[in-house]
């Protein structure tokens, strides 16, 4: 059993994700809590980039959302969908 530094919450080791680095192998945070902190992650990156398109490209903007709504897609995944890369820039 573990407690997790997060929620506080006394966990079996399985409910952590494995890590090396730490003595018993295993993260100090749980899966759950884990999750959450990456969901978080993405959320912020994603707002920050959807905030850029509204205020410097709205025209932009308009026309992936439309795309997005269409497609039933996030704003970023209709965005990265709409990018073609140059064939200069592929990888090898
Ligand atoms: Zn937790």
């Amino acid at each position: 059993m573990k407690t997790c530094e997060k929620c506080n919450r006394e966990l079996e080791l399985s409910e952590y994700e494995i890590d090396k680095r730490h003595q018993d192998g295993h993260k100090d945070v749980c899966i759950q809590c884990q999750q959450q902190v990456e969901n978080k992650k993405i959320n912020t990156i994603e707002d920050k980039i959807t905030k850029y398109f509204k205020k410097n490209h709205i025209d932009l903007y308009k026309q992936i959302q439309i795309k997005a709504i269409i497609e039933d897609k996030s704003f970023i995944n209709a965005l990265v969908d709409s990018i073609e890369v140059n064939d200069k820039y592929k990888i090898k």
